[in-house]
């Protein structure tokens, strides 16, 4: 016998490369162009260091107010975590603790099965349809709960409200966690926020992460039914009761109450990538329409996806390329500014246009 015998072994989730060097054009993980809010840059810069000697306040009340204010739901609906990777990791030890397997797309976070098998969770990868679309008849069966991102990801492709509807419909006896990472990029009324008070089953999932350019600060939340985030906060009362910094706890919070600078930065992204799509399309691209902050895109035949990202990296351009499944044929592009996605056309019209 030796200690490594009793070693939990996983396969870890590999993030996208964080390279160093500031001139590259980084557009591998999904992250915003644009700098936080004002209000936020402000709290950082006139942050009390001597006030860290103190943990933070554990149940991180100036944030979830915040939130709650904003979304309109009370404050024992609201969950907060270090990223969406905490937060969803926690509803995965929480909400799917059955013997049943949960449903995801087979096309989706890749995180998800890392999860289900660190947390020993039997699961099932339900196909995405031709056009990479979930179908909702297809989560008609008995499982220990689903979840899916929407809009999904690499694919950027959003489910419409009746679709997300009809799975909470046929999975009313388990739980059905939305990960609504990149839904600000989806246009006005696209969550299932509104859904909330007729499923007590649905535990919807947000990040600081994308739309409001806070991926370093690690900031996310879930909104469920009380009686969820309850279960949730148990669990996380379970391992580690302090997991917000105060100096995210009050970024955060000014970042919410800054709606406008977040508004127009979301519609900034938008904009390039409607118009980033349109050019790439005149090059021989082939983009899923996207509902989120990057496309995926597939590269005419003469340079296909991998040869294209290697090309493209030497040069200094971070694509994301996923080698596995229907992935293939397909690069992530995450939208920066204006100025970095004319970069990116310029390459491209060198790769296919000589
Ligand atoms: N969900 C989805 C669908 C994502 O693409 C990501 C980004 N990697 C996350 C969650 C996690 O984001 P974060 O932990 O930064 O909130």
């Amino acid at each position: 016998m030796n200690w490594k015998d009793n070693v939990r072994r996983v396969t870890p989730y590999v993030p996208g490369e964080q390279p160093k060097d500031k001139n590259i054009i980084k557009l591998n993980t999904n992250e915003n162009p644009y700098p936080p809010c004002p209000g936020a840059e402000k709290v950082l810069n006139g942050f009390d260091a001597d006030s860290l000697k103190k943990y933070p306040d554990p149940n991180v009340t100036m944030l979830r107010q915040a939130l709650a204010d904003y979304h309109g739901v009370s404050f024992s609906q609201v969950f907060v975590g270090v990223g969406s990777d905490d937060v969803l990791g926690t509803a995965f030890l929480t909400l799917f603790g059955g013997d049943k397997p949960v449903l995801f797309p087979d096309l989706t976070y890749s995180f998800y099965p890392v999860w289900a098998e660190l947390y020993r969770i039997p699961f099932r990868e339900i196909p995405l349809d031709e056009s990479f679309h979930i179908r909702p008849d297809d989560y008609r069966i008995p499982s220990g709960g689903v979840i899916f991102p929407n809009p999904n990801a690499p694919t950027g492709i959003y489910e419409n409200k009746e679709n997300v509807r009809k799975i909470l419909d046929q999975n009313r006896d388990v739980a059905v966690i939305v990960d609504e990472a990149y839904i600000d990029f989806a246009g006005e009324d696209a969550s299932v926020l509104s859904l909330l008070p007729e499923y007590d089953n649905l535990l919807i999932v947000r990040t600081f992460s994308k739309s409001r350019s806070l991926a370093g600060a690690r900031i996310a939340y879930a909104i469920g039914s009380e009686e969820m985030i309850d279960c949730m906060l148990a669990i996380r009362n379970s391992y580690n009761s302090y997991t917000m910094n105060s100096v995210s706890i009050a970024a955060g919070t000014a970042s919410v109450e800054d709606d406008a600078y977040f508004r127009n930065t979301v519609k900034k992204i938008c904009d390039t990538r409607e118009r980033f799509t349109r050019e790439a399309e005149k090059l021989g691209f082939t983009i899923l329409p996207s509902s989120t902050n990057f496309v995926f895109a597939m590269p005419p035949e003469k340079c296909p996806a991998a040869e294209l990202f290697r090309m493209a990296r030497e040069k200094g351009i971070y694509f994301r390329y996923f080698s596995a499944k229907r992935a293939e044929p397909y690069l992530r592009i995450t939208i920066g500014t204006d100025e970095e996605m004319d970069l990116v056309l310029a390459f491209f019209r060198e790769v296919y246009q000589n």
